[in-house]
């Protein structure tokens, strides 16, 4: 047998298949999908089997033997490998990187392994019982492997893949398999339901754990805190002297919510627009065809209900659920309305759960404990193998495109499994990408919409303050006095205030502080990005570049500035100005801690401050009826950044953040100062109109040549020496020119906005296209010939096809 083998080494020059003979000891076990260990280069690598055959084009006595086979259990599933040779196409990236991304962290890296008994011994082959009288853990489990004969590693594979033996990694200590106390039963089922009869008055505590038991599967394991309502630790233990319990450690999955309660919570009733939306869900559930809705409802629409309602029909049909949401919204309120539904069938998955435990709820997806999961942009690769439903919350949200290799975007793979299993994906948001409502305009998506708050709720009243204004009273300090007035109010109506700080964008662009002029690339409709090293103003997409003005061009005054203040900032000004107020601040520094946000929400919400304070990360997600003021400072601090979706993002965010206001019976207000409040992407937030919003974007993008109306794709290029990626990226471009067809555009190379990082020197082309056929064929073919120029001249090149972040 020949196993065909992806090895973890990172370099585009062995990123393809190689063969290896499979050994005997692992011919019965070996399957698609499992990670083995495979001499390279010498050296012992992780790899990856992707095929297993019988032919080879290297004579097999050439071949080299696999050295040891990781998984018994292959934790890729076979649709996941057939997704992942997609996604590495697409997004040009190297399939062992598309591999390890579907993975948990802990199963990225080599690890130690330790061999875990699941059940009790008696349960075990003969061969293997004696190793597990003694102790339940073996300690190491390649020790084990080199000790163990041929029997026993089959014995012990068969075991493991019946769930009664389990290997688990090492990552840490911290993070190391977390093991338990557990009791089972030890005499067969009819024999405890006598011994309960006869303990029933003498003992009714050993006798309830004795009845329980004998109604369940012999060969089950349970805590103590399992069996705690039917009878103490001390029954239990005194069941196990007479023989009739046995109890031993095992290991078990880590809850990051252990001891956390959920108030279970029903089904509401549907509001009519509610309605109309689940139904054609539903309806799409059972034509089983894969179909794409971008549900556009307003903030306090009811989406959420939506989703649960549409999971829980999923469950019915014992299908599973993928809800993809932003890190920064997996705050507990979100989590908590998925638990508070389907309790403990949620796996939840983000990046402030430890190693050990993301792992766990990945293990916990993959052996069917769980059939929905909550998670950031990488829980679209949960091992689920019945999917029903893929939801994506605030889709529009630029946490969903990963920025690093693979550069997937999780909406495209969304798509790509629900293709798989003929179900629906579900976008939802109240202000959609450009790209999904264009394609919902089409036909592409099926459009849903919900324009009303749920209990006739109004949209909050918004009020722009225009800053220019303040400066010329005088007012120099960053809050106006309209702000400070109503913020006052709320204190003394009890009532509370979100004040956002738009941090992003900061001191990148610069501004006149008198008439609000930004400089602009007279080529690009784009802001020019300021570049230190230079002292210069560039344009980052068409290479055009002008000196730092040092009066404004249009007004003449010298109040020209780079923008930037932080939080910590505002909080002090904020004390100056408001006696003894009492504010909760929420940004990098004061969440770090684990369990941190958590902490300033619940005392927010539990009315422990009169201002919630906070970056980008308060926008999203928050639910408390007291709020009834938002207050957003600099709305225009991201309108200027060198990005084409920068108006969309101000739109957004502000969106969002007005929609924290007057959710529930108390009216809301939110107040924007800005020192653009004639931008489209401001006075349509005060109109809360999507659709007019859209439009203006749309004549913008359209002018511009931009995403949706063309696609883009970036190639950047960097090395030491500045002359060699110039020369690289020169050849670069006129091989994109001569290979992609006429309608193609191609600008650059241009110096990319960071031209230097880490001493290496950076340069780009950016391809613009609207139709092109053979674009991912091209760049396959510029990978393949610019393959000795990466390989001997350390120049690494990136490719994006899809960029998110510009
Ligand atoms: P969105 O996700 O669109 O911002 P939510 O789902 O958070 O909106 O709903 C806003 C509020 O309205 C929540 O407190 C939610 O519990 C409540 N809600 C949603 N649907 C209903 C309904 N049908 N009846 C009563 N309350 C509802
Ligand atoms: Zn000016
Ligand atoms: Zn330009």
């Amino acid at each position: 047998m020949i196993a065909n083998v992806i090895v973890d080494v990172p370099s585009q020059a062995v990123d393809r298949i190689f063969d290896y003979s499979v050994p005997d000891e692992f011919a019965e076990t070996i399957t698609r999908g499992c990670r083995v260990h495979v001499p390279f280069a010498n050296r012992p690598v992780q790899g990856f089997v992707i095929g297993l055959t019988d032919q080879s084009d290297i004579p097999v006595s050439k071949l080299k033997p696999i050295q040891e086979q990781i998984d018994l259990i292959p934790p890729l599933t076979e649709e996941l490998l057939q997704l992942a040779e997609k996604i590495k196409t697409e997004t040009l990236s190297l399939h062992v990187a598309v591999l390890k991304a579907m993975l948990p962290q802990a199963m990225r890296a080599k690890y130690q392994k330790n061999l875990h008994l699941q059940t009790a011994p008696e349960t075990l082959e003969a061969v293997l019982q004696p190793f597990f009288k003694e102790s339940s853990v073996m300690a190491n489990w390649d020790e084990w492997r080199k000790e163990a004969d041929e029997e026993e590693k089959k014995a012990a594979a068969r075991a493991i893949r019946k769930g009664q033996l389990s290997v688990e990694p090492v990552v840490s200590t911290k993070d190391a398999a977390k093991k338990r106390l557990v009791f089972g039963l030890a005499v067969k089922n009819e024999k405890a339901r006598e011994e309960a009869e006869t303990l029933k008055i003498k003992a009714p505590k050993q006798a309830a754990v004795l009845f329980y038991l004998a109604d369940q599967d012999k060969d089950s394991l349970y805590t103590v805190q399992e069996l705690e309502t039917y009878g103490s630790k001390a029954a239990l233990e005194t069941l196990v002297k007479k023989d009739l319990l046995h109890k031993q450690q095992a290991v078990v999955k880590r809850d990051p919510y252990e001891g956390r309660e959920f108030t279970a919570t029903g089904n509401l009733d549907l509001l009519p627009e509610q309605d109309v939306v689940l139904k054609e869900i539903i309806d799409c559930m059972e034509s089983e065809q894969q179909r794409t809705f971008l549900l556009r409802g307003v903030t306090g629409s009811g989406k959420t209900e939506i989703y649960l309602q549409a999971i829980e029909r999923t469950l019915e049909e014992k299908k599973e659920a993928i809800v993809l949401v932003p890190e920064i919204s997996l705050t507990p309120q979100m989590v908590n309305r998925f638990k508070a539904r389907f309790g403990s069938r949620v796996a939840v998955m983000h990046s402030a759960l430890s190693k050990g435990e993301k792992y766990d709820e990945w293990k916990k997806i993959r052996d069917g404990e769980v059939d929905v999961v909550v998670g950031a942009r990488s829980a679209i690769f949960a091992p689920f193998n019945n999917l029903g439903i893929i939801i994506i919350d605030e889709e529009h949200e630029a946490s969903y495109k990963q920025e690093e290799a693979p550069r997937y975007h999780a909406r495209s793979v969304a798509i790509m499994r629900a293709e798989s299993y003929a179900c629906p994906v579900i976008l939802g948001s109240a202000t959609p990408s450009l790209e999904s409502y264009a394609r919902a305009s089409k036909g592409v998506y099926r459009l849903l919409t919900m324009e009303n708050r749920v209990n006739d709720a109004a949209m909050p009243a918004v009020t722009l303050v225009d800053m220019r204004d303040e400066l010329r009273q005088g007012n120099r300090s960053m809050f106006s006095d309209d702000l400070l007035e109503r913020i006052e109010a709320r204190r003394l109506k009890g009532e509370q205030t979100v004040l956002l700080l738009n941090r992003r964008g900061y001191s990148t662009f610069i501004m006149c502080r008198d008439c609000g002029y930004v400089p602009q690339c007279p080529h690009c409709d784009i802001s020019l990005t300021y570049h230190r090293t230079s002292q210069a103003l560039q344009c980052h997409y068409c290479g055009y570049s002008e000196t730092l003005p040092v009066r404004c061009p249009e007004c003449d005054s010298d109040q020209i500035r780079f923008f930037g203040t932080g939080t910590q900032k505002v909080e002090e000004e904020l004390r100056k100005q408001l006696q003894d107020i009492r504010i909760i601040r929420m940004d990098v520094d004061t969440t770090r801690k684990k369990g941190s946000h958590e902490k300033l929400l619940t005392e927010f919400g539990n009315g422990g401050a009169d201002i919630l304070l906070g970056t980008q990360m308060i926008a999203k997600g928050l639910d408390f009826p007291n709020i009834t003021l938002v207050g957003v400072l600099a709305a225009d601090s991201m309108l200027h950044l060198p990005d084409f979706r920068a108006s969309e993002r101000t739109f957004q965010l502000l969106t969002q953040v007005a929609g924290r206001a007057g959710r529930h019976k108390k009216t809301g207000e939110v107040l924007v100062q800005t020192y653009s409040p004639n931008h489209y992407s401001i006075t349509e937030v005060k109109q809360h109109d999507y659709l007019s919003f859209y439009e203006k974007e749309m004549q913008i993008r359209k002018m511009g040549g931009y995403p949706p109306f063309y696609y883009i794709a970036m190639i950047q290029i960097s090395h030491p020496e500045l002359q060699k990626v110039v020369e690289v990226t020169e050849k670069m471009s006129s091989f994109l020119r001569s290979s992609l067809s006429e309608t193609t555009k191609i600008f650059g190379p241009v110096a990319s906005p960071i031209p230097r990082i880490k001493d290496r020197y950076r340069y780009q082309c950016m391809i613009k296209y609207k139709v092109e056929p053979k674009l991912t064929e091209v760049l396959h073919d510029l990978m393949s010939s610019f393959q000795s120029d990466i390989a001997r001249n350390d120049v690494q090149i990136i490719i994006d096809t899809n960029p998110y972040m510009m």
